[in-house]
């Protein structure tokens, strides 16, 4: 028998509605864990009931109550770090090395930021005088339906539920089906640190049905969305209809750009941190590689050569730093590119092949994969993997290199080596992404924003920019003088 858990509504832990449960399976192993509630639209309904009869007590509540609760919170998670971090190896894949050092930490670190920060958020005077004075107010939206991927399941629901709870949204958060035991066992953690009934409710279902019945529910204010691309296509037709406020926070097909005279060794090291780092299994990994022609082969030598050494298997086994890719039809999806790149004609240099270890072959693993020889015309640079699979190509000047890496319907991210500073701030200047980094790729902070442009999506996570996306500006204008004969009540008469 394995565990069976519940979901979080009105500050209850409560069975679904259907009855019926989902079963959660380790991708390192292949075994069923845990069952998670399969929730329907009457449980959504309930959720939303619930968030808004507590909204206004919890939006009234002062901005420093509710960020000691953060602050109780952040406290909690590094408490259970080790169960944390343990849960979203076996739910996700991610090796425990990552998960207890990376994961876990940034989340209680990423709620401390929240905490702080939002006791800083003011409004404004602004300048109508000299009979009136208007100001600026921030206010919650209300209800708010975060729905996450099961990529960072722990860390993204972080992103999303700190900002919104600390600004005095009560949410209903819809985790991945696929990986929903860590944001059940945050709840707890939110629940012990005195979140109020009703302020946050998690339910778990499939996104069809429990994430499109949030998305069209007139009284969720807005919908704070994390997937894929065609996901938040279809979030964005559904929320018209109500006219809901949507944050999108997309896919991408992230270019890593060595210019001429990048320093190779440090940009091979950053190319395999950030194409196999959550095997490749990041919204911002590098996964199209334009290499000046006269450093290509120097560099995808020594790539090849590291990425080789990188050490996959047992996810419980603190020296193994890639795992599995989430779930088996993901494995069969990564996969299938990368027979589609063997088809087009780029040049097989590391991987390719299912690996068949003891402790790898009951999961789904890839093992980290490199093409080289890729041009631009090729699904392996236009469509995102998701997986540790990916392609290099040439160019020859850095107007082809610019070209090239704007070539793409996604703008997430993408990164520029070179030792002249110039050609790097002129280069991210021209390149249409969210985030561009110069000699580094995937470093992402609590204190910088995050999100893309074009089919990446819209709005922003992370820095004090996300309180703009959980609140609502409001103007207060107020007379000051008591006078009769206002100079524009003349237009009518
Ligand atoms: P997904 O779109 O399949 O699922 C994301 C969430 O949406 C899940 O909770 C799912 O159940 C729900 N969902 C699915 N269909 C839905 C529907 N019709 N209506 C409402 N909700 C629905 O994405 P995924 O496979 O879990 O995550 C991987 C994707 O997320 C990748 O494309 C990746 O690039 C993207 N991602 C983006 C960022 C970013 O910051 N831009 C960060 C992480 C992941």
């Amino acid at each position: 028998m394995v565990d069976k858990y519940k979901v979080l509504i009105n500050g209850e832990w409560l069975d679904s509605s259907t009855g019926e449960y989902i079963k959660i399976v380790n991708p390192a192993t292949g075994e069923i864990i845990a069952e998670a509630p399969k929730c329907g639209v009457e449980d959504v309904s309930k959720a939303v009931e619930a968030a808004s009869h507590a909204a206004p007590a919890w939006g009234a509540m002062p901005m420093g109550e509710r960020s000691k609760i953060l602050l109780k919170a952040s406290r909690l998670i590094m408490e259970r770090q080790e169960e944390l971090a343990n849960l979203e190896t076996k739910e996700q894949g991610s090796p425990i090395r990552k998960t207890m050092n990376f994961d876990v930490p940034l989340c209680a670190e990423q709620l401390e930021y929240f905490a702080g920060t939002a006791r800083a958020i003011t409004g404004e005077t602004l300048p109508v005088g000299p009979w009136c004075m208007s100001s600026t107010v921030r206010e919650p939206l209300g209800v708010v339906g975060l729905i996450t991927p099961w990529n960072f399941p722990a860390l993204m629901v972080i992103w999303k539920l700190g900002a919104a709870l600390v600004t005095g949204n009560t949410c209903i958060v819809k985790p991945p089906s696929t990986a929903p035991l860590t944001t059940l066992k945050l709840g707890e953690i939110f629940v012990e640190a005195g979140v109020p009934a009703g302020v946050l409710n998690i339910i778990t279902g499939p996104g069809n049905i429990v994430g499109e019945a949030l998305v069209t529910n007139p009284k969720v204010a807005k919908i704070g969305f994390t997937g894929d691309t065609v996901t938040g296509k279809r979030i964005m037709q559904l929320a018209s209809d109500t006219v809901k406020q949507v944050g999108l926070e997309l896919g991408g097909k992230n270019a890593f750009v060595v210019l001429e005279d990048a320093k190779i060794d440090s940009a091979v090291e950053g190319a395999v941190f950030g194409a196999f780092f959550n095997s490749g299994q990041v919204c911002a990994a590098a996964s199209r590689f334009y290499i000046h022609e006269s450093l290509y082969d120097e560099f995808a030598k020594k790539f090849v050569a590291a990425a080789k050494k990188l050490k996959y298997g047992d996810t419980m086994n603190m020296e193994t730093v890639i795992g599995p890719v989430a779930y088996e039809a993901h494995r069969n999806y990564v996969e299938s590119c990368v027979e589609k790149a063997k088809k087009a004609g780029a040049k097989l240099l590391l991987g390719g092949k299912r690996p068949n270890t003891a402790d790898t072959k009951n999961g789904f693993f890839v093992a980290p994969t490199i093409f080289g020889d890729c041009t631009n015309d090729m699904d392996i640079m236009q469509e995102e993997i998701f997986g540790p699979v990916v392609a290099l190509a040439r160019f020859k000047t850095n107007e082809e290199a610019l070209k090239l890496t704007n070539d793409t319907r996604f703008g997430l991210s993408a990164s520029v080596w070179t030792e002249n500073i110039r050609s790097g701030i002129n280069m991210a200047n021209q390149i249409k992404a969210g985030t561009v980094w110069i000699n580094d790729h995937l470093i992402i902070f609590c204190e910088t924003p995050w999100g893309g442009c074009k089919e990446s999506g819209w709005g922003k996570d992370l820095s004090t920019m996300v309180f703009d996306e959980y609140t609502k500006l409001k103007h207060i204008y107020i007379d000051l003088i008591e006078q009769p004969e206002k100079p524009w009540y003349g237009i009518l008469k």
